[in-house]
């Protein structure tokens, strides 16, 4: 399928990447490649190459690039209606937070939508000070205290980066907010020993997805929520990248921990296969013993809101989105799909993998350092490992994403082939066999 380029008015003679140097911020380090067009699991860029998109925009194309089911969706309504305010009764929200209630959480509760992932995590963080401030201290004052860990990552905000447990995300932007302690992921006796009478939330991801890869314990996840129970404290869980059918199941941490109850879920990415959209529930319960306020209603009128977040586009991409992943089963493809896709590699005990782990298709390789470094194909003044096999995957045709400095990970649509999958196996054995014979 060949699509025609839009005429830009005055479009410039400079490069794609003479352009971003020079009327863009450089705070992305960005790689040698202009994607023009995509179709399913497959990118396109400015020079016709062809790429096996396996990173899918980081988790976030979770049907592929472009399905009829969002181009549908945006063409409909956006002839009906693009935006209108807050201020309305936007249909499309009652819709999905239907959606969101009933199908994915199967748990009382209400919706709030915004624009990203970051923005949703700080919803999640405003409800915790609004409960913090409901549920006070014995004397008297607000608690405050949030409790999260090591390697998680929670979005650019300040709120996002005074959670985030990496320092590389703060460097430079204190102060930070106030009342967040990191604790190493999976110590349930650490965890244990950090509560206090200050505590009034833990937030977490139940799969580290930034961070490389790692998933909570099902021992570990249940610790959280009983001493939540017992202090009344929240358990928040951010699945920006984990939810939504990735790791094989509507809710990303029912595949660890099949009924854990969470106080409020944050969504992002996936959620509308490329269009911006955020969503937060937050369950039906009361706010204290001695209180009739339900949690879900907390964040009353005039308390927090924005301008774009769950307008009539979003919602009916999102809707479309959802609906389409209920109606192909695609939970349960992602989870026998990844499962195979981690059994295959670690079958392969290659050199230079050391583990290859994951939850449906969030899926991380851990490359092994010391053996990339003997090959003779990168050395650590290079810059990090991951990206080193990044970079060599993509000129071999297939687009991952690093998480962190040692791990290649592959967020591949939800709907993506068999065939695909084997194509991009068989490029990732070729490009790690070269590597392994020092090559680039
Ligand atoms: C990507 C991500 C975020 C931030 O989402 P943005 O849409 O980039 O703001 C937050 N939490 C997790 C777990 C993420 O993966």
């Amino acid at each position: 399928m060949n699509v025609p380029v839009p005429a830009v008015a005055e479009a410039s003679s400079a490069s794609t990447a003479q352009l971003l140097a020079k009327y863009t911020v450089p705070n992305y380090g960005r790689l040698p490649l202009a994607p023009q067009r995509g179709d399913g699991s497959w990118l396109y860029d400015e020079n016709g190459r062809q790429f096996l998109d396996f990173g899918g925009g980081v988790a976030v194309c979770s049907l592929g690039h472009c399905p009829p089911a969002i181009t549908t969706a945006l063409t409909e309504q956006g002839h009906r209606l693009i935006h209108c305010s807050n201020w309305y009764q936007i249909r499309g929200q009652g819709e999905l937070g239907r959606f969101l209630v009933e199908t994915v959480m199967e748990s009382p509760g209400k919706c709030l939508f915004c624009n990203s992932g970051a923005e949703a995590n700080e919803a999640l963080l405003k409800l915790a000070r609004k409960f913090g401030h409901l549920t006070p201290k014995a004397d008297g004052s607000p608690r405050r205290g949030i409790i999260t860990f090591n390697n998680s990552f929670h979005g650019r905000t300040f709120g996002g980066i005074s959670a985030t447990g990496q320092d590389k995300v703060k460097t430079g932007f204190g102060p930070l907010l106030e009342g967040f302690s990191h604790l190493p992921f999976n110590d349930i006796a650490a965890l244990e020993a950090a509560f206090n009478e200050d505590t009034v939330a833990i937030l977490l991801e139940p799969v580290q997805g930034e961070g490389g890869i790692h998933i909570a314990s099902p021992e570990f996840l249940r610790a959280c929520e009983q001493l939540c129970t017992r202090h009344n404290a929240l358990l928040l869980l951010d699945e920006v990248q984990s939810g939504l059918g990735r790791t094989g199941h509507w809710c990303g941490w029912k595949p660890i921990a099949p009924n854990l109850t969470p106080d409020a879920v944050s969504w992002a990415k996936g959620i509308a296969g490329g269009f911006p959209l955020g969503a937060v529930w937050i369950r039906d319960r009361p706010v204290s013993s001695s209180d009739h306020l339900a949690l879900c209603d907390v964040l009353g009128p005039g308390s927090h809101g924005t301008t774009y977040g769950g307008n009539p586009l979003g919602c009916a991409v999102a809707l479309a989105v959802l609906s389409e992943i209920k109606r192909l089963n695609l939970c349960a493809a992602s989870a026998s799909l990844g499962a195979d896709i981690v059994r295959t590699v670690n079958a392969w005990h290659h050199p230079l993998i050391s583990s290859a782990r994951g939850l449906g298709l969030l899926i991380g390789f851990e490359i092994n350092p010391d053996a990339l470094e003997a090959s003779g194909s990168w050395k650590h003044d290079d810059g990090m490992a991951s990206m080193a096999v990044v970079k060599a995957l993509m000129a071999d045709g297939l687009l991952t994403v690093a998480a962190g400095p040692l791990v290649v990970r592959w967020l591949p649509p939800l709907n993506v082939s068999t065939d695909e999958i084997n194509t991009a196996l068989s490029i990732m054995r070729r490009t790690l066999d070269r590597m392994a014979n020092g090559g680039k």
